[in-house]
């Protein structure tokens, strides 16, 4: 199973709306997918409709009671894409997992040996604290989403050197698979000279895929649908299937089919 986390400490910036999509576009190309939610807000959960009550068993359940991965991820509307939810009982998972040994390799340990799904996406809360580094010891490679804004590269050196303590303590296999520009409005010039920008700083890091700001992408988690589904020929869904194609071409040669 290659796994992806999505992660940037700021909030807002499409992380959440970034899992959900590709998830989602990965799963209808045929991958048997997996999302773990690990946002204590469970926004991930609730844009892919799964309800309050149907989340017994959650991420929380996965880090702090090593519940296993099969008893633990559920079935969601679109075919072949599961999902781990997340509950507010998370938030106190960055708490309890301190005074815990192997702290931060509690996901990994929980996806080792995982064959039932070809990818996993880990949707993070927006902090670099104990869920992120679980999220980052885990994963192969991260997808960091930018929000085409003024402040988009500020915060972005912490992450790179978080990725780093991690590489050289935890998880030398780490690396960043992409930086995908989020949120673009080609009517709005500053948002163009941010991306501009951000390419002249990260080169190839970036995709060439831009998620532009576009409406439908806000509205269809509460209709607990994936934009792709609610509606799939929208500037958001097809930009997000562009990406999901661009992010395979990315993959080792070997992992290029599900
Ligand atoms: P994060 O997970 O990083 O906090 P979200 O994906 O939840 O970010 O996005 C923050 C808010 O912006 C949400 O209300 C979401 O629906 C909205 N949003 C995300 N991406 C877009 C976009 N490309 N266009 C318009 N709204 C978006
Ligand atoms: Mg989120």
């Amino acid at each position: 199973m290659l796994t992806i986390a999505i992660a940037n400490q700021k909030g807002g910036v499409g992380k959440t709306t970034t899992a959900i999509n590709m998830a989602t576009a990965m799963a209808a190309t045929g991958w048997r997918t997996l999302l773990i939610d690990l946002d204590p807000q469970g926004n991930a959960s609730t844009g892919l409709g799964v309800a309050a009550n149907a989340r017994d068993v959650s991420s929380y359940d996965l880090l702090v009671d090593e519940v296993p991965i099969d008893e633990a991820f559920v079935g969601t509307s679109i075919p072949g894409l599961d999902i781990v939810p997340a509950t507010v009982d998370l938030s106190g998972a960055e708490v309890e997992l301190v005074s815990v040994e192997e702290r931060t390799a509690r996901l990994r340990s929980a996806l080792t040996n995982h064959s039932g799904h070809d990818i996993c996406f880990i949707d993070c809360p927006p902090s670099l604290g104990l869920l992120t580094l679980n999220a980052l010891c885990a994963a192969d490679t991260l997808l960091v989403p930018l929000q085409c804004e003024f402040f988009a590269l500020e915060g972005l050196s912490q992450l790179l050197q978080t990725v780093e303590r991690v590489q050289q303590r935890f998880n030398p296999r780490l690396d960043i698979i992409g930086v995908a520009l989020t949120m673009f409005d080609r009517r709005n010039r500053l948002t163009d000279q941010v991306a501009e920008d951000v390419r002249d700083c990260l080169g190839s890091l970036v995709f060439e895929t831009v998620i532009p700001r576009n409406v439908r992408l806000s509205e269809a988690p509460s209709h607990g649908l994936p934009a792709l589904v609610y509606d799939h020929s929208c500037t958001g869904s097809r930009a997000y299937i562009a990406l999901a194609r661009e992010l395979i071409g990315r993959f080792p040669p070997e992992r290029q089919a599900a």
